[in-house]
This record gives structure tokens, sequence and C-alpha cells, in this order.
């Protein structure tokens, strides 16, 4: 079903999801599963599954160094089929520009299609690490409203080399990244909405938001996005603080503000224990409260480890 279809199920009632990011080349998948497995019974009709950036590494050969490009976190997709089989719920492949031919989306598009995958979240991509800018790939898209294009294309029978007779058209149901605070590049608040409003215009179906820490800030970007003309479904998206260098590392990372109240609280913590637990009590006042907003769905951003989310989705769910 389609993420969409599913908040029309549910009729109002508010539906829990979450996030996750594939094992590094190398781990295994079983310690995913151990994640996920406790985090079922809050009955999610979604997950998310994110793709990762290819990066730099660097093979020493002979006393010199070799630099090599490979991508630590690949199996997105067979990730998202491994899922659903197993759990039978909805996967959301994650799809970047970055990284990816225009060709190479479209041969990933057709698996989804045979697998069963009708959501997708479409997305331009951050900056390869040790790079300062985004660059397109040579042979893909620039902005993640090409993207949206180029699968509703999909949608009507539009492949890359022309229109198709196709008996078994795709039905893709389109996510795209919004940000309360502002996209770390977009000059202006009012100049991203305008952008936010492009993907929807050009075909998406809903927006997932950037994490953010005060709720304020999330209700004053679905008031401008409405404002703005963009009548999609906005899932807010939040993440339990865990580590103390979260204080340094969110706001440098994702160009956003935390209350001061929870950087107090949280420096008040002897150890990252502590940390995790000031971390989920936030997140559980936050929920409440977008919980009594009526928001459609809670998608928390579980970055691989479940016992905060765990803890959080028993006290609301
Ligand atoms: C819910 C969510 C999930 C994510 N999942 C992943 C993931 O799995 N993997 C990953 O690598 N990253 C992921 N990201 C991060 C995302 O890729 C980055 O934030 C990226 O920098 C921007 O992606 P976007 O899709 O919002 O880009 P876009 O919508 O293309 O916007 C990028 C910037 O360009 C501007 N812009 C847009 N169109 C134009 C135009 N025509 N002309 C000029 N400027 C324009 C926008 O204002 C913005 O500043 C995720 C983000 C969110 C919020």
């Amino acid at each position: 079903m389609k993420v969409t279809e599913h908040i029309k199920k549910a009729n109002g009632k508010t539906l829990f999801s979450f996030e996750i990011i594939p094992p590094k080349k190398g781990k295994n998948i079983k310690e995913l599963y151990n994640n996920i497995d406790p985090l079922m019974e809050f009955n999610p009709p979604f997950i998310d599954v994110t793709t990762s950036r290819e990066e730099f590494v660097y093979i020493e050969k002979e006393g010199l160094f070799d630099r090599k490009i490979t991508r630590m976190r690949p199996g997105t997709l067979g990730i998202c089929a491994a899922i659903k089989h197993k759990y039978n719920v909805d996967t959301v492949p994650h799809v970047l520009c970055g990284g990816f031919t225009k060709e190479e989306t479209e041969y990933l598009l057709v698996d989804c299609h045979y697998l069963g995958i009708n959501n997708v979240m479409a997305l331009r991509g951050d900056a390869m690490k040790g790079e300062q800018y985004f660059k397109a790939t040579k042979g893909g898209h620039t902005y993640a409203t090409q993207l949206v294009n180029q699968i509703k294309d999909l949608n009507s029978g539009k492949y890359l080399h022309g229109v198709l007779d196709v008996d078994d058209k795709a039905d893709f149901c389109i996510g795209v990244a919004g940000y309360p605070e502002k996209h770390l590049e977009a000059p202006s608040m009012k100049s991203d909405l305008k952008r936010l409003k492009e993907k929807v215009d050009a075909g998406a179906d809903y927006v997932v938001t950037q994490m953010f820490f005060d709720n304020q800030k999330y209700f004053e970007f679905v008031d401008a996005a409405k404002k703005a003309g963009i009548n999609v479904p906005i899932i807010p998206g939040i993440k339990p603080i865990a580590v103390n260098r979260h204080l340094q590392l969110l706001p440098q990372v994702f160009k956003i503000d935390l209350p001061e109240t929870l950087i107090h609280e949280v420096e008040k913590c002897k150890d990252n224990k502590q940390v995790r637990q000031v971390g989920v009590e936030w997140c559980i006042q936050q929920s409440k409260e977008l919980l009594d907003a009526g928001v459609p769905v809670l998608h928390y951003y579980s970055m691989g480890k479940s016992d905060n989310i765990k803890a959080i989705a028993s006290a609301l769910f």
C-alpha cells in the first residue's frame, strides 16, 4: 500500500514509523532484524531504508595511498525486499540523485516495481564526505525535483528512451524532504519553501521533515507550507538525542537549533547512558504534543539502535 493510503486508512489516527540505515558492508543483516523486531509490536505501516552516498577510501599500497570511491553501506533495495518479505510491511527505499545516473535510477525503479515496492523517497543527497558542495553525478540529476519528474514519467509509461506500451504501469507514491529550519544551502526559508512547492507540484505525494527538537518550528513550517499552497501530508521526522556529542554534531551537520532546556539537561548528564535517557524523555514530550496536534505519522530516525525508539513508542502507542 502507498504511504498516503496508509494515512487515509488510519482516518486521523497517528501512525508510527521509523527509518533505518543499511549495515556497513560485510556486516550481518541479523543485527538489523534484532533492532527491528522490538518495534514491530507498534505496527509500523511502513519502514524507510536510507541510501548512503559513495565516499572516498584510502588504500595503502607499497607506502602510498590509493584513493578509491565506494559505497560503504550498500544494499538499500535488498534490505527493503528482505524486510517486506520477513515482516509483511511496506518499505520505502530512499532514492538519491547523487551517485546515480538517470539510467541507474530507472533500473532501480524497475526493480522496485517487480518487488512490489511502490513507495520511494526522492532525495538529492548530500555532498560527498570531504567535498564542500554537492556535485551532480555525470548523467544524473541535480535537484530532487528532477528525480520526482523522472518517477512521475515512469508512472505514466515514459522511460528514458521513450514511451512504452506497458501493460503493468508503475504507480509510485513519492515522498520528499522538507526542512522546518530551512535546508542548509537555501538562501532563505521563503526560497526553500518555493523549492518544496516545486517538488510537490512535480508530483510528490507527501513530505517527511528533517529532524527538529522544538515542535514550534514544525508547526510554523506546516503553516507556512499551507500558505505556500503545499497541501500534501507533512510527516514530522524526529530523533532522540543519544550521546553528548550530538550537541555539537547535529547543529553542525543539519544546521538545526537545539532548545536551551534540552542543552542544559544533556550537559547535566554524567555519562551517555544518562544522555540517552534525557533524549528519550525529550522525544516522548515532543511526540505527545505532536500526537495531540494530530500529525499523520510520527516518524523516528532510529540510526540502527532501537532500544530508545522502543521506550518512546511504548509511552505513546
Ligand atoms: C526525511 C529525509 C530523509 C533523508 N534521507 C537521506 C538518505 O537516505 N540519504 C542521503 O544521502 N541523504 C538523505 N537525506 C538528506 C538529503 O539528501 C539532504 O538534506 C540534501 O542536502 C538535500 O536533499 P533534498 O532532496 O531536500 O534536495 P533538493 O530538494 O534538491 O534541495 C536541495 C537544495 O537546493 C535548493 N533547490 C532545489 N531546487 C532548486 C533549483 N531548481 N534551483 C536552485 N536551488 C534549488 C533547495 O532549496 C535546497 O537548498 C534525507 C533528508 C531528509 C529530510
